[in-house]
């Protein structure tokens, strides 16, 4: 898969597409960056690519053009990908949203700066989306954001593929609690079950723990989750355990 980023301030991705799991992925050929600067596509001699906002009021606004002359660029050299803008205006960014662009062959992820965008960059791009109710100063990490959520979830990315079906929000719950070596540390102790060797019991006790943990941490998750026979059971417990 090809992530191709538009943005102000390409130096902002040297470092963190380098590390851990995206560098793992680029090594095993699985995805490649193609990070462009949209500087390059001013045209005129001071490289302008915003401009103050019609109608008054403060800050610059980022100019149409370069940014329509960088898509032209991309699409030349890769045809045409799925364009993405980074704005806190956009439908908020989640599990289900990368699992879905997961399976693209392309993705541009279109950056704002400044007071964001000539508003008719709208009509060039496929989707709007925001990483959460509150502004940052550009898109490049929100972007950032999309391009680690989104990898985890291309096949063979992950070494263990059943640690992306597990993780929170794959199968509508939170995570199981998780807990390693040592079994005791002062007075607290790692429960029993996950030291007895019972893979039926231990799987039992990770759901019901993730249901318990959804449940209080985030009750809203419930409301769009399907439970199956088994869960209906391990809820109606995790219920009646709470003290009245
Ligand atoms: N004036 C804009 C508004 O009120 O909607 C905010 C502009 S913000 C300072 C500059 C850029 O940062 C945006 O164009 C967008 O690309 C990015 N950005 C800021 N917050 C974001 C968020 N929550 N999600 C995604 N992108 C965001």
């Amino acid at each position: 898969m090809i992530f191709t980023v538009l943005t102000l301030f390409p130096g902002i991705f040297d470092s963190p597409l380098k590390e851990s799991i995206t560098k793992k992925a680029v090594d095993k050929g699985l995805i490649n960056f193609n990070i462009i600067n949209i500087r390059d596509f001013a045209d005129d001699a001071h490289k302008t690519c915003d401009d103050a906002p019609y109608g008054g009021g403060p800050g610059m606004v980022m100019k149409i053009e370069p940014i329509y002359r960088a898509m032209e660029y991309v699409e030349k050299s890769a045809g045409r990908p799925r364009y993405v803008l980074l704005s806190p205006q956009g439908r908020i960014f989640d599990e289900n949203t990368a699992i879905r662009y997961a399976r693209s062959k392309h993705l541009c992820l279109v950056c704002g700066r400044y007071e964001g965008l000539d508003e008719r960059v709208l009509n060039l791009v496929d989707e709007e989306v925001s990483i959460g109710d509150y502004v940052l100063s550009g898109g490049e990490i929100p972007a950032l954001v999309l391009i680690d959520a989104i990898t985890r979830c291309i096949p063979g990315v992950l070494g263990n593929e059943q640690s992306s079906i597990d993780e929170s929000f794959s199968g509508g719950l939170l995570e199981y609690p998780q807990y390693t070596r040592p079994d005791a540390f002062m007075d607290m102790e790692v429960p029993p079950v996950l030291l007895s060797g019972n893979h039926e019991e231990i799987r039992k006790w990770r759901r019901k723990e993730a249901i318990k943990k959804t449940i209080f941490k985030r009750p809203d998750l419930m409301n769009r989750f399907t439970p199956t026979d088994e869960d209906r059971k391990l809820i109606r417990e995790v219920m009646e355990e709470i003290p009245e």
